[in-house]
């Protein structure tokens, strides 16, 4: 089941994304929903639009935070000269950070360096906190892509990755919540981007130093998750250097595509 958010004419309303996974989106319809499903379930009402006649936003404002993973695939690690770490990474972006599908975002001003870095985002689902590894499919709502933009001078320059990772329109995500993705599946799933149509990464989850239960279960070491929360998986190798105008679509195969505009 794809979850996706969107705008008709008033507030953003949940819907069900129907239709073939491989159609054209003008074969695609939504369905409205009934309040919020991560607090009241899927409950379907009779309002049905095709999907090109509405706006889809960010499929979730995550209500507390956003956990994103570092050098988490060895061969990006190794194209910004790390190495790969021996336990995990985490940092956080703010809820301010995330745009949805087909936004743009504003570079911001005091970086001349901001890279694109396609990411598997899982959705949590429950309230959690210490969850092994056998529970993590219990907690998770679902998945959805993300772009974990990042300004590369302030990484370097700054103590912590808050500014060059957390700045407005850091966090696009979208272009909806996909509920049944197979994690496990054999091979991995394809995780890529392209910028102005040429493919800049073509990764595989296959290739994660910590698998996406791993993470989840590192994670809620750490910080009680909340339904909502996103957790960023981390990136391939291949990532690079955006500029305005440009357009980054990110994929991770088996929910769909993300598209983000970028502009000064
Ligand atoms: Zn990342």
């Amino acid at each position: 089941m794809r979850i996706a958010r969107f705008v008709d004419q008033a507030e953003p309303t949940y819907g069900i994304v129907e239709g073939p996974a491989d159609a054209d989106p003008s074969e695609l319809s939504i369905t409205a929903l009934q309040g919020d499903p991560f607090f009241h379930g899927v409950q379907p009402t009779d309002q049905k639009h095709r999907l090109e006649d509405v706006r889809l936003v960010a499929p979730i404002i995550p209500r507390s935070k956003i956990v994103g993973v570092g050098r988490n695939w060895a061969d990006h690690a190794k194209e910004l000269g790390n190495d790969v770490p021996a336990s995990p990474q985490f940092f956080l972006k703010p809820n301010t950070s995330v745009v949805g599908p087909n936004e743009p975002v504003t570079l911001p001003s005091w970086s001349d360096e901001v890279s694109y870095e396609a990411e598997l985002a899982v959705v949590i689902g429950t309230i959690c906190k210490d969850v092994p590894l056998e529970r993590v499919d219990d907690v998770v709502f679902g998945y959805t892509v993300a772009n974990d933009l990042t300004a590369r001078d302030a990484q370097r320059t700054d103590l912590q990755w808050a500014r060059a990772k957390g700045f407005d329109g850091a966090c696009p995500l979208g272009p909806w919540i996909e509920t049944e993705l197979d994690v496990e599946a054999a091979g991995g799933l394809a995780v890529r981007s392209r910028v102005d149509g040429e493919t800049r990464q073509d990764g595989t989850t296959a290739d994660m130093v910590f698998g996406i239960k791993e993470l989840v279960s590192a994670i809620s070491e750490a910080f009680t998750l909340l339904p909502g929360d996103v957790i960023l998986t981390g990136t391939p190798s291949g990532v690079g250097l955006v500029e305005a105008g440009q357009r980054v679509e990110c994929e991770v195969e088996g929910i769909g595509t993300l598209l983000t505009h970028l502009r000064r």
